[in-house]
């Protein structure tokens, strides 16, 4: 008989398992079950719609119903699995449809954090993440006046840089002295910064929110410790937290972050139970602390693996390094594994190095500033972390970099590394040279 993989979520990780399940055993019956309208579309575009970057959410999708079918793969649409039976290996739903699985995979995702102030439930409060909600919200935009971002994660400084676009007032919200404070350092945000400045953005850094406050059950305003901003509109943009309620109740073993604990092979602590995504948790390659709540890529990546084995296949994951990056204001950052900041709180040592390049030859049109900032361990000189932010390539060297932490690479080697060098798209110096030499020079100092 057909072997039966249900996979419980419908997001990067569940259909990047589904997909790859069936990629390894095309006999196999499979099901996703997905709490919302439509699987397969980017998220991560919606704040880009948002700021009118992308001219409509119709782009963010990226494959039809139609292709599911096709495909053999049997989504459910907008049905929640309520519970799990281990022992019977089945799932039910909250409108009672019970199915059996051989293999089942828990790709249940993230939610925001609770805001935990009184007033979360009023109306203009938004959570982003559906898209069919996405396209209700941006009609509310075309009507905002006022809008509270509540914290700058990354979604935070992505929806601050698109409401500001779109000419709303728009306000950050941040407990920390700087933005995304929990990967980056003052001095790498600080363009950033002044960019939200000049496009209008209002900045209230070590201030919580304490209050959402409304009219006939609708927001007007938000509450701080330092006063009251007038809003028609919140985006909670609270850090992100395994969502794994579901997997709790199953017995399902959780780790020290509150993601689900996986091995390898994104096996969970019970058997034929297989976990990815934001619903897990996934060791750090230089501090071998498990870390939850990584991005997409990674999501989609481990689902690739859990959907292999959960079909009979072999295929590894490996601890992370996590790169990053994104545009924020008129800047792009970025950066892979530890801060200064965060290594300082971790009791990592380290020793820094600086270095402010040009993204294209000084004479070529639009040549863009770089910096990098690089961290090592101060015996033998391994990389550990780095940070950027410029006007191009962050991405590219963000990569490199979480490729060179991960393979042991030293300061000295990047101090010596080679580079491409074309006018329209590389200088004649490397940024990440130059940081690497700035740290040896200042060792022998
Ligand atoms: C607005 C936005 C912007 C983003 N930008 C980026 C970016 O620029 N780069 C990047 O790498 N990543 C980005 N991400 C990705 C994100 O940060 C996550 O890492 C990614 O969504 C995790 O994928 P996932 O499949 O694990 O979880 P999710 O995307 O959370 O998907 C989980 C799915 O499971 C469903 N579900 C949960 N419980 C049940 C249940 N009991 N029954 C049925 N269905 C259930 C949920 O409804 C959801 O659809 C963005 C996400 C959002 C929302």
């Amino acid at each position: 008989m057909a072997r039966r993989i249900i996979v419980v979520g419908g997001g990067a990780a569940g259909m990047g398992a589904a997909g790859a399940a069936q990629g390894t055993a095309p006999d196999a019956q499979i099901t996703v079950f997905s709490e919302f309208e439509d699987a397969a579309y980017s998220p991560c575009g919606i704040p880009y719609v948002h700021g009118k970057e992308i001219a409509s959410f119709d782009s963010l999708f990226m494959a039809t119903k139609q292709h599911y079918i096709d495909q053999g793969i049997d989504i459910r649409y907008e049905t929640v699995v309520a519970s799990i039976d281990t022992k019977a290996k089945t799932v039910t739903t909250t409108t009672g449809v019970t199915e059996k699985y051989d293999s089942l995979i828990l790709a249940t995702g993230f939610n925001y954090a609770d805001p935990a102030v009184p007033g979360s439930d009023l109306g203009g409060l938004y959570y982003v993440k559906n898209i069919r909600q996405a396209m209700e919200w941006d009609k509310v935009l075309d009507t905002v006046k006022s809008a509270v971002v509540c914290e700058s994660t990354p979604l935070g400084a992505e929806m601050v840089t698109a409401l500001a676009h779109r000419g709303i007032e728009t306000h950050l919200v941040e407990p920390a002295p700087w933005s995304m404070s929990m990967a980056t350092d003052p001095d790498i945000m600080k363009p950033v910064e002044d960019s939200w400045l000049e496009l209008g953005a209002k900045l209230h850094f070590n201030t919580k929110v304490t209050e959402f406050k409304g009219t006939n059950g609708q927001l007007s305003a938000v509450a701080t410790n330092e006063g009251e901003i007038k809003a028609d509109l919140a985006v909670i943009a609270t850090e992100k937290v395994a969502n794994t309620a579901l997997a709790k109740a199953a017995g399902v073993k959780l780790g020290m972050s509150g993601g689900i604990i996986v091995d390898g092979q994104m096996r969970t602590s019970v058997p034929d139970v297989f976990a990815c995504g934001d619903c897990t948790e996934i060791p750090h390659g230089v501090s071998n602390v498990p870390i939850q709540g990584l991005s997409g890529s990674h999501a989609y990546a481990q689902g690739k693996v859990a959907g292999t084995n959960a079909a009979g296949g072999e295929r590894e994951y490996q601890a992370v390094y996590v790169p990053w990056g994104m545009v924020a204001g008129k800047w792009m950052i970025g950066g892979v594994s530890f801060s200064e900041t965060l290594a300082t709180a971790l009791g990592i040592p380290f020793v820094v190095g600086n270095g402010q390049g040009i993204s294209r030859a000084r004479y070529y049109p639009d040549v863009k500033p770089v910096k990098v900032k690089l961290l090592a361990e101060p015996e033998g000189l391994r990389l550990i972390g780095a940070q950027l932010v410029g006007g191009e390539g962050i991405k590219e060297r963000c990569d490199f970099l979480a490729m060179a932490v991960r393979t042991g690479i030293t300061l000295r080697e990047l101090a010596t590394m080679e580079n491409v060098y074309s006018p329209p798209i590389g200088a004649l110096g490397e940024p990440i040279a130059t940081a690497a030499q700035n740290a040896l020079a200042n060792l022998k100092g």
